[in-house]
């Protein structure tokens, strides 16, 4: 097993995460099979509890893991499916060493950070890298671990510590550190300043790491000279120093690291030349580039609580993403903070108000995602209610499916007080229950978490069409309340299907509105399964029905989607691109050059 291991330095929010996505994402496409490990040094046993608001979004995956968002980056990037145990903190760390104290497994020695700590966290390193993750049997080639924080921080000096012991066990030759810094350019001068690099390198040297590349985040590319005085004080060769500047979109990040060769330096350190090949990086070079050209609107209403952060719906954003630029979208994502919505915001703020409607109005789709706790509740109830009776295109996730169903026994059942038992215990209509899987005690034990199994109850339904026509799909969960089984019947002859439910047939995974043009609610999360080139079935139902183009996706099927290089010279009649060859770029006449198209299938 090779490792890379990513820090950071100078400031945080550098994208050390999407870069050392886009590490694995390069050494994938030279053939090696690449897993990662994320390092959180919080004291948080994991992001379960964490708000989002704060944190940007808890993502979930198939074991149920609630985790650091860029885990998500790690799984969409590499499209592989990582563990709870690929997503270290202080936390699980520090219960691990405490839980072994208490079974007396440390034999009446005094615990400490040093070893025991330190011990801990290699172990956990070397058992996590070892799990395979690509649904191929055995172990990956190499490991990327990133180590969030910055160097300095106090909560990280333990890892530091356990990682400098760790490069020394691996050996020379397994180990490659990449430090991602930042070169600011001072506006007076324009000039491109080493110095916070310099010193950050220092302070990783000081505590025994030693860098073998540098990716040096700046707004333009690095100058010669900078490059040449980077390496002299900071001792990195000079083809190892990579200047990651300002791109049009994340994708481009593994091909400015492809264009400067950053695959080379790391395999020279890893000795890996001999069995890596060139990158192949066609489909995601097509994609990035497609991404930059697209010019059609679609705008997509986001009506949720925190969206002051867009990270807090970071999957939902991406899901979004995907799906549009398969269909050639460019798209807009309008915010709505859901209480805006809501007739008390009409006379404490009525700009507010009014901008709110007005996005809403304005949309082309709208979308109610998951969430906790009752702010904001009624709005995305009006929210639900304007797009069924005006015909826009809905899609509701989880809250935003409950949302959907207390709506509907609202204003179609004349159920006025219909509610979920989350916001009003008390109800006489409780339409969405709280339906534990696990402890009832223990914060986030309550909770329905990861992959289960959804069982589509017909096929003459859009979901099951836009799903393929799979008789069954796994998706990931996180909630803690379901649709009332008791009031399913009355809730069906209002107009609503029950389309896709669990093994028991008790729970309800997916709703449908009967005579609407796309109104579809689902209790899982589909936006953590979402990846660039495969988008995730509801969303691409979402932004084809939001374009009037839902019949054409129905006939395809809308999964294994992919971009593709088309034959020079095609015309593409839907875009108006003009297919020749060599790279994409909008040419000066306004139309656009480029190679790529959407195909079904596998190319
Ligand atoms: N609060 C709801 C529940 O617990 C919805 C959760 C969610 O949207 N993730 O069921």
């Amino acid at each position: 097993m090779k490792y890379v291991l990513v820090t950071g330095g100078v400031v945080s929010g550098l994208g050390k995460g999407v870069t050392a996505s886009s590490i694995g994402l390069l050494l994938k496409a030279c053939g090696l099979r690449v897993t990662s490990i994320k390092i959180d040094p919080y004291l948080n046993t994991d992001a379960g509890t964490m708000s989002p608001f704060e944190h940007g979004e808890v993502f979930v995956l198939d074991d149920g893991g609630e985790v650091d968002l860029d885990l998500g980056n790690y799984e969409r990037f590499l499209d592989i499916k990582l563990t709870r145990d690929n997503n270290i903190t202080t936390g699980k760390i520090y219960q691990s060493v405490i839980d072994r104290e208490r079974k007396g497994d440390y034999l009446g020695k005094t615990v400490q950070v040093v070893p025991h700590i330190t011990d801990a966290i290699q172990e956990w390193i070397e058992r996590a890298a070892q799990m395979p993750v690509d649904g191929k049997p055995g172990p990956a080639d190499v490991c990327v671990i990133e180590l969030g924080g910055t160097i300095g921080d106090i909560e990280s000096m333990p890892f530091i510590e356990a990682l400098g012991q760790f490069s020394y066990r691996v050996g020379a030759g397994n180990f490659c550190l990449i430090h991602v810094s930042l070169v600011p350019v001072l506006n007076v001068v324009g000039e491109q300043k080493t110095k916070p690099t310099q010193h950050s390198v220092r302070g990783l040297r000081s505590l025994g790491l030693i860098p073998h590349l540098l990716a040096c985040r700046s707004t333009t590319a690095l100058d010669e000279n900078v490059k040449v005085k980077l390496s002299q004080f900071c001792h990195v060769p000079r083809e190892n120093i990579i200047t990651l500047y300002d791109v049009p979109n994340i994708w481009h990040i593994p091909l400015l690291l492809r264009d400067q060769k950053a695959h080379e330096a790391i395999f020279k350190v890893l000795n890996l030349q001999s069995i890596a090949t060139e990158p192949d990086l066609e489909e995601w070079t097509s994609r990035a580039e497609l991404a930059d050209l697209l010019h059609e609107p679609v705008r997509i209403a986001m009506v949720g609580k925190y969206t002051g952060l867009s990270d807090s719906y970071l999957s939902v954003l991406k899901a979004l993403l995907h799906a549009s630029v398969a269909q050639r979208k460019k798209l807009f994502v309008d915010w709505i903070a859901a209480c805006d919505l809501e007739d008390a915001t009409a006379k404490e703020n009525p700009d507010a108000y009014k901008a709110a409607w007005k996005l809403l109005k304005g949309a082309d789709g709208v979308l109610v995602p998951g969430g906790f706790g009752d702010r904001g509740v009624q709005g995305k109830i009006l929210a639900a209610k304007y797009a069924r009776e005006n015909r826009i295109p809905y899609l509701g996730i989880c809250l935003g499916m409950q949302i959907a169903v207390i709506e509907l026994a609202r204003s179609i059942l004349g159920l006025k007080d219909a509610n979920s038992t989350e916001f009003d215990p008390q109800t006489k209509n409780p339409c969405v229950i709280f339906m534990p899987e696990g402890s009832k005690t223990h914060m986030g034990g309550t909770m329905r978490l990861g992959s289960r199994r959804t069982f589509f109850q017909t096929m003459d339904c859009k979901s099951a069409k836009l799903y393929g026509n799979k008789t069954f799909v796994d998706e990931r969960h996180r909630h803690r309340y379901e649709v009332n089984p008791e009031m399913v019947g009355r809730l069906e002859k209002a107009g609503l299907s029950f389309t896709a439910k669990d093994i028991s047939g008790r729970r309800m995974e997916i709703v449908e509105l009967r005579n609407h043009p796309y109104y579809i609610g689902a209790q899982f999360h589909p936006e953590f399964k979402s990846r660039p080139g495969k988008p995730s079935a509801l969303f691409s139902g979402l932004i084809a029905a939001a374009c009037g183009q839902l019949d054409s996706l129905l006939l395809q099927g809308s999964e294994n989607k992919r971009i593709i290089p088309m034959a020079a010279g095609t015309i593409d009649t839907q875009t108006a691109i003009i297919y020749q060859n060599g790279t994409a770029t909008k040419a000066s006449n306004g139309t656009l050059d480029g190679i790529y198209s959407i195909c079904n299938g596998v190319h």
